[in-house]
């Protein structure tokens, strides 16, 4: 009773009944908008120790024509419901490959790598390994310079799918780095099934780092297992000075955050070495 009570009180609920028009009118927008070709992607640096660009995430950004840049935080989980995200996701792996093919033409660009953000509806496609291995066969992007960024939360609802699509990808060269590294569920006897690359260490920990023992505990041990695991690591959101030199002497390499540039669309990139 008290669950029918919950439906019904819902079903007449105006608030989500105004959420889901909200998001009704969104996805209609993003058919549009791509049509329109309304979406475009921001570049946000990857720093080596040394503060050397070494590579950059690609962040999709939405130019909506009234609602102005929209977040990705706002249209990727409606993209994700609505199925849209498979046409979105492979545009921005289309964009992102071609950028790619673009710096490889110039010796100062040709070694960046670029990662790019792959949600779970996109990745269990069960057509997504052949078209990636065909997009990159087609545009001519070199497979070593991708980087797919996966959540733990995509890799755990199916691992043995995710480790023979991450395995032909890796044949060919593409890597992996498991992105938000410490906010799912993540237990080392899978950790260590997985074939990764890198895991990234989430900004939820690097933000406290200096203040709280605990994220400071959590980022150590982080840097510890990936040791331990042969992965790379690379800390994100690092705003501060103070908390680049705590990374920094706790072993950390690899570093993306405001301190070293925010995403930006290409022609702002500043890929100058420092
Ligand atoms: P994410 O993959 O964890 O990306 C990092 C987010 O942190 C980005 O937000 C970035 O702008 C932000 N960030 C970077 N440095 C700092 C910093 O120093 N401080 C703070 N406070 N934030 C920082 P953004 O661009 O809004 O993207 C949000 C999320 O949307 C991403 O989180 C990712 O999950 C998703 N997303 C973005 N682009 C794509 C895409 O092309 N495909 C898919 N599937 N998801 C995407
Ligand atoms: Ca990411
Ligand atoms: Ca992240
Ligand atoms: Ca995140």
């Amino acid at each position: 009773a008290k669950a029918a009570g919950r439906n019904t009180l819902r079903f007449f609920d105006p608030q989500m009944q105004a959420a889901a028009s909200a998001r009704a009118t969104l996805e209609a927008d993003m058919r549009l908008g791509l049509e329109r070709n309304e979406f475009l992607l921001y570049y946000q640096p990857v720093v080596d120790a040394q503060a050397r660009i070494t590579g950059v995430e690609a962040l999709v950004r939405w130019q909506h024509p009234e609602r102005g840049l929209v977040s990705p935080a706002e249209f990727i989980p409606v993209a994700e419901q609505t199925g849209l995200i498979l046409p979105l996701g492979q545009w921005v792996l289309e964009t992102a490959c071609a950028q790619l093919v673009e710096w490889s033409a110039q010796a100062s660009t040709q070694r960046l790598t670029m990662a790019v953000n792959v949600s779970a509806r996109q990745f269990r496609h069960p057509e997504f390994s052949n078209q990636l291995l065909s997009l990159l066969r087609v545009s001519g992007a070199n497979p070593y310079r991708l980087k797919l960024e996966l959540t733990e939360s995509l890799l755990l609802s199916d691992i043995e799918d995710a480790i023979v699509k991450m395995g032909e990808l890796r044949s060919i060269g593409v890597n992996f780095s498991l992105d938000d590294f410490g906010t799912g569920y993540s237990s080392l006897s899978y950790l260590k099934r997985l074939p990764l690359d890198q895991l990234k260490i989430d900004q939820s920990f690097v933000r406290d780092v200096l203040n709280d023992p605990n994220d400071a505990a959590i980022a150590r041990t982080i840097l510890n297992l990936a040791q331990s695991l042969d992965l790379g690591v690379v800390a994100e959101g690092v705003e501060t000075k103070g908390q680049h030199e705590f990374l920094l002497r706790a072993g950390c390499k690899a570093f993306q955050g405001y301190l070293f540039g925010r995403p930006v669309p290409v022609v702002q990139l500043d890929l100058r070495v420092r």
